[in-house]
């Protein structure tokens, strides 16, 4: 579904992805691991047009979506949440619901959609009128969350970059189940510092350093992956 194809991305003229290649099948969740600075999100960020690539080339579904501009990527069924807090200061949380709502041709009024992102994240309810400038950084991530998974039509594929950042143990719990509820229907892929919580719903995973992928398996057990995780993150 996902193809990317000897990925070289610059900053300036720093390089930070090397020559790298990954491909994501339809229908799984794929964990990127790496420790800070390895080039997880730059690599994401450059499959949504947000981050120029200079030589390689990205495709979805065979199409060459290689620096598109993010607006056509996402109209293509690509979903995005970004690491940083990102909402709408001025905005209601009700207010960035409706924004979810991206198919002029969706019957779901606004109370849908506010009930289904509160199912996912009951936290949310008492803040439903508040402005988002006003939510601690756990709520402003579950805001966000919430917008990309209840979002209309559903994204053929999701990029979620530490979606566990600033949640309580409950709340990763909720988006983890939300995550293999949408599994199959969905492509995802997740990067993550918390490896225990993402490997248990992944697929396949790779670790990233220094630009590179340093090692790519399928997930077998999450004890051995979890450890080989951690052994090439530290060495
Ligand atoms: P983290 O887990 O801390 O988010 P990461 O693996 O996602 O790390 P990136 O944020 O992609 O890593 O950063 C990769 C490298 O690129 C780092 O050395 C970082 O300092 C650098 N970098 C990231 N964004 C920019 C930018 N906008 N301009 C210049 N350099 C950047």
């Amino acid at each position: 579904m996902l193809s990317i194809n000897n990925l070289d991305v610059y900053y300036d003229d720093i390089q930070v992805i090397h020559n790298l290649s990954l491909r994501v099948e339809e229908g799984e969740i794929y964990a990127l691991f790496g420790r800070n600075g390895a080039g997880k999100t730059t690599l994401v960020e450059s499959c949504v047009g947000l981050v120029p690539v200079r030589t390689g080339n990205i495709t979805f579904n065979n199409r060459d979506i290689t620096n598109m501009a993010p607006y056509k990527i996402c109209s293509l069924g690509i979903g995005f949440t970004f690491q940083e807090r990102c909402v709408f200061p001025t905005l209601s949380v009700k207010e960035h619901f409706a924004l979810a709502e991206t198919s002029a041709f969706s019957r779901r009024n606004l109370k849908e959609i506010c009930d289904e992102a509160l199912d996912l994240f009951p936290d949310i309810e008492p803040h439903l009128n508040d402005k988002a400038v006003t939510l601690s950084g756990g709520e402003a991530q579950m805001l966000k969350l919430a917008m990309a998974l209840v979002r209309r039509p559903k994204p053929k594929l999701l990029l979620i970059d530490e979606p566990a950042t600033g949640l309580s143990a409950e709340n990763v719990h909720r988006l983890t189940n939300k995550l293999r509820e949408l599994k199959g229907e969905t492509t995802i892929i997740i990067v993550e510092q918390a490896i225990r919580a993402a490997i248990q719903i992944a697929d396949s995973y790779a670790v990233i350093r220094e630009g590179a992928i340093i090692h790519q398996d399928r997930v077998s057990s999450i004890d051995k992956d979890e450890e080989v995780v951690q052994k090439y993150i530290l060495g």
